[in-house]
């Protein structure tokens, strides 16, 4: 994999994102920088999801604009997103990467050697034959990650990547993403989970309706929080 810098910084000036009369980001502005994972936290419909979406280049922001690297109008061959609840296609395992290989243009030659790279980083070489569909849900979202891996991204966006799975299901995708962050992969993971948060980011974004509330290291964010919402978020209280 490529040490990939070219849509990095990732930034938000001043971006609202409306659907009719709801406003579901408001004036975000956010600066996404290479380095250890951010991770987007917030309660539910706080607007994680459709912050990675736009940083993916997959929502038009009504206000403002998002810039890679400095510039405008990026294609997205450098980015990958997961999904929340990432559809598998009716193939084996590794049909599905072969799929996202083919996809983003990968030369016949180099595809069974890729495949076999991506199936050992995410821990699936046992099963590579297994139709996806009957893999676990964690084998799932492991097959997922490899899929949008092939891609070659310089910027991986998760979201909810661990929401409904076990903890040994939970610690082997959270693995994967230390892996995948050590590579040079810019990875920016959305979550309600306080737990996963600290143990994945180098950098928190705290959203609530649709606003940055705070932003900041892990370790001053939890220690030290600034605002009220985030002291609320910490302490493990609703946040409505
Ligand atoms: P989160 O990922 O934090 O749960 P989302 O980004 O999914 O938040 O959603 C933020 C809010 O925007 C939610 O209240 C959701 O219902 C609303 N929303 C998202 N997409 C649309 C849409 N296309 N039309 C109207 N409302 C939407």
């Amino acid at each position: 994999m490529r040490a990939p810098t070219s849509d990095l910084p990732i930034r938000f000036e001043n971006v609202t994102v409306a659907a009719g009369a709801v406003t579901i980001l408001d004036s975000i502005t956010l600066t996404l920088t290479s380095g250890s994972p951010t991770v987007l936290v917030g309660p539910n419909g706080s607007g994680k999801s459709t912050l990675l979406r736009a940083a993916m280049g997959l929502v038009t922001p009504s206000q403002g604009r998002v810039t890679w690297g400095g510039r405008e109008d990026v294609p997205p061959t450098r980015r990958a997103i997961v999904l929340q609840r990432p559809v598998m296609l009716r193939r084996t395992a590794s049909g599905n990467i072969h799929y996202a290989l083919r996809a983003s243009g990968v030369a016949r030659a180099e595809k069974q050697s890729r495949i076999g790279e991506l199936l050992a980083l995410v821990g699936l070489e046992q099963l590579v034959d297994r139709p996806a569909r009957r893999l676990s849900g964690g084998e799932q979202q492991r097959l997922a990650l490899a899929r949008g891996l092939a891609r070659d991204p310089a910027v991986l966006f998760l979201d909810e990547p661990t929401a409904s799975l076990d903890p040994a299901a939970t610690k082997a995708i959270e693995d994967i993403i230390h892996a995948v962050s050590q590579r040079g992969i810019k990875v920016v993971v959305a979550t309600h989970d306080l737990g996963e948060a600290r143990r994945l980011a180098g950098d928190i974004v705290l959203l609530h309706r649709g606003r940055v509330i705070e932003t900041g290291p892990t370790v001053s964010f939890f220690n030290t929080p600034q605002t009220g919402e985030a002291k609320t978020f910490i302490a493990g209280e609703l946040l409505v």
